[in-house]
This record gives C-alpha cells, structure tokens and sequence, in this order.
C-alpha cells in the first residue's frame, strides 16, 4: 500500500481490531515521552537516568574490540547458546561474590539487559490477572513489562531503610482475603530506581521470611549494587536465599549500555524455563557482546574502572544533595542515596509534580513526575532526580532552578 505519511502518522491505525489483548497494556512511559524534552541542550535535566559512558577509556575498549574480531571472529560473529557464552557466565559468578553470591555458571543465563530477563521472568510466571507485589514507587519499565503481561502490581510502602516487612506481610495477607495471591515479589533492595533507597540489612532476612511463609517468589533486580558510593557492597538477598530468589544483573550501569548484556541467576528448575523462554525470543544473544564483556572484565582494570565511576557519581550526589540542602524551601524533603543514581524528592502538601512540570521546563530544568513510578496514579507529590548524567555544576543550577520553580508554585 502507498502511502505519503509516515507509517506512524496520525491516521486511524487500520489494525486497531487485529491486536492481542496484551497490546493493550504496553504504553508508552511518562518517561520516554519526556526524554524528547529533556534532551534538549538548554534543559538541564535531572530526569533521565544514563549512565556516563564517556569515562569509558573509548581507545581501549576499541583496540580490545578489535583483538577480539581478529582472535575470536568465528566465535564472536557466529550463533551461541540460548543460555549465554559459558566463559561469561562464570565471569558474571565472579561479580556477583562481591555481593555473597556464591552461584553456579549453570544457574546463570545472559540477557539482552536486565529488561529481557524481567521479560522472560515475567513470561515463564505471569498470567494475565495475576498479581505482582512491589516497592511504591517502583522502576517504571518493570511497571511496563507487568502490564504488557496483564498482570496487576501491587504497591508496599518503603521508608528511608527501605520495604516494610509488616506492610509486606500484610499486603500479602490481604490479596489472600481477596482471593489473590501474590506470584512474585519485584524488588530492587539496594540504591533502588527511582527511591534511592537501601534496604536496610535487619529488614532483609524478615522480607525473605515474610516471602518464603507466603509462598511468594522474590525477583531481585540488582543493576547497581556495585555503584555503592560508601563503605562495601551490601549483601544481595540471593545470597541468604538460593531457592527462593531470581537475581538480576547487569553490566549496564557497570560498564556500558550500549553492549545490552544483563543476566538472570535463578533457581535450576527456573532457570531451564528462562532458557526456552530466551530461545523463542532471541535463538541466542549477541555472541558478540558477550564475549566483549568477558575479554573486558578478564583482560582491562575493570576495578579500576569501577572506582572511577564511583567517584563520579559521589562527586554528583554530593553536589546533587548540596544544593537540595542549600536551596529547597521549608517543606520539601529528599532521601539521601548511598549509591545509584536517584533521588526522590517529596513536595510540600499540595504541589503536584506532574502539574507543575511545563513551569519547570519553561525555567530549563527537567525531572520525572512522581506518578510515573505506581502503578496505581499515586505519587503526585512527588518526583525523581537522577545525578548520573550532567557534570556536578549543572547539577547545582538545576537544582537551584527547581527550587525557584517551587517555591514560585507555593506563592500561587
Ligand atoms: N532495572 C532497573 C531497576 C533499572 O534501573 C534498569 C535500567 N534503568 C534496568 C532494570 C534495565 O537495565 P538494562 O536492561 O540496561 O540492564
């Protein structure tokens, strides 16, 4: 068919009968639809959360790329296994130690991101109807991926140390009077998108107990456990609870986005689902990237690396933090990350962020409005801040503009 519009035009779309249910639920985020904004070069924006690439040593990578295509190009350009390259999978069990894992290579499956093993989580667990307990706020793409599942997700309350186990307990108690059970239990414990919030490591064994009395499985998803901006790396819940927790991971935050190589750590009987659930998906995933992780994680200073990153971003919280402290009006609170890349900041009592977003854009500063992040249309007083992206002194202005914005919305 000819057409002069572009295939997304703004014609009535003439398969709008032919879609699966499922296509219902995948909308576009809030988030993306600001990222068009954000990205404008005036706008200082505290909205996206992208790792900083470019402290990556470019020439490095390059010429270890380059070895890799000349050593290994039959491997690297060829088809691999659905479950990932086995010398990655035992590189991956090295990383997660750090955090008290002690896994099997065969336990591990790699991923295109973190993302498809939430996918592919989701998948192998999720009927439609089927109910999801999570952190409120929670990471907005997991929201999206239970929804595209139609599955429903459910909100505990999470204070500065994190989900409250009794609120736990109790919201699963109540789905159980309701006739529901909770299938899993999505959770990001440490430096959590976009809360910025740890769980404390006395609440961990009780939220693993509160799970395992009401046969809940825990879906840990850990991106930034290794971006601890103090002291050590906290312990994943993984590590105390083998049989009852699904653990994510990526290199995204690590090293680069850009390579989409995350992975899945699950149970063996879990794992042999997320093995065919990958083979329909992708047949295999890029040998290439995989094998480009594993020759950086074997043969560059990675540590080294790591440590850069960090101060990097402590660097950015701390001039993030500084300004809040600085320059916020009575009223407005914040929580104080020990690691990641976000802070969430609380509004006073009767602003709305979502409202009050065009003001801010028209003053050059960007962030994402609370509601993004529920499920269920709450968090309108809030909003999350991301320090990983613009250098320290754009951060300050940001935030300094954010607070004019605010304190001009509490003089209306
Ligand atoms: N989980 C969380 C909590 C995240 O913040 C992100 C990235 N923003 C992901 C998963 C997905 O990361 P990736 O697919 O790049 O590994």
């Amino acid at each position: 068919m000819q057409s002069d519009e572009p295939s997304g035009g703004s014609r009535v779309d003439p398969w709008l009968g032919h879609y699966a249910q499922r296509a219902g639920g995948m909308v576009a985020s809030e988030v993306r639809a600001l990222f068009a904004v954000a990205s404008r070069p005036e706008i200082v924006s505290l909205a996206g959360g992208m790792p900083n690439v470019s402290a990556l040593p470019m020439e490095a990578v390059a010429a270890m790329m380059a070895d890799l295509v000349t050593e290994r190009g039959p491997v690297a350009l060829q088809y691999g296994s659905a479950q990932g390259d086995p010398s990655l999978r035992e590189t991956i069990c090295t990383v997660m130690a750090a955090e008290g894992i002690d896994a099997h290579p065969d336990d591990v499956v790699v991923t295109v991101g973190s993302q498809q093993a939430l996918d592919l989580v989701s998948r192998v667990f999720l009927d439609p109807g089927d109910t999801v307990v999570t952190e409120g706020p929670t990471y907005v793409t997991a929201l999206g991926t239970f929804a595209a599942y139609q599955a429903r997700a459910v909100h505990v309350d999470m204070d500065e140390r994190g989900v409250l186990p009794e609120a736990l307990a109790e919201s699963f108690a109540r789905l159980e009077r309701a006739g529901r059970r909770a299938k899993l239990l999505y959770t990001v414990p440490t430096f959590q998108n976009p809360a910025g919030v740890t769980l404390a490591t006395e609440r961990r064994l009780e939220v693993l107990e509160v799970c395992r009395r009401a046969g809940v499985l825990v879906l840990e998803d850990n991106p930034y456990g290794l971006l601890h901006l103090e002291g050590e790396p906290m312990r994943a819940l993984r590590a105390d609870a083998p049989a009852d927790v699904v653990y994510l991971g990526s290199f995204s935050k690590t090293l680069a986005p850009g390579l989409r190589v995350g992975w899945a750590l699950a149970p063996s009987a879990v794992r042999d689902k997320l093995v065919l659930a990958a083979e329909s998906a992708m047949l295999s995933h890029s040998a290439f990237a995989q094998l480009a992780v594993d020759r950086y994680l074997r043969t560059q200073p990675w540590e080294e690396q790591l440590k850069q990153f960090r101060e990097m971003y402590r660097e950015r919280r701390d001039a993030m933090l500084g300004a809040l402290e600085e320059h916020m009006p009575a009223g407005v609170s914040w929580t104080r990350p020990g690691g990641g890349f976000f802070v969430w900041l609380t509004l006073p009592e009767g602003l709305d962020s979502k409202t009050m977003l065009p003001r801010a854009v028209q003053n050059r500063v960007a962030y994402v409005p609370g509601t993004g992040f529920y499920a269920d249309g709450t968090g309108q007083q809030a909003m999350r801040l991301s320090y990983c992206y613009p250098p320290p002194e754009r951060i300050a202005q940001g935030v300094r503009t954010l607070a004019g914005v605010i304190r001009g919305e509490l003089q209306l």
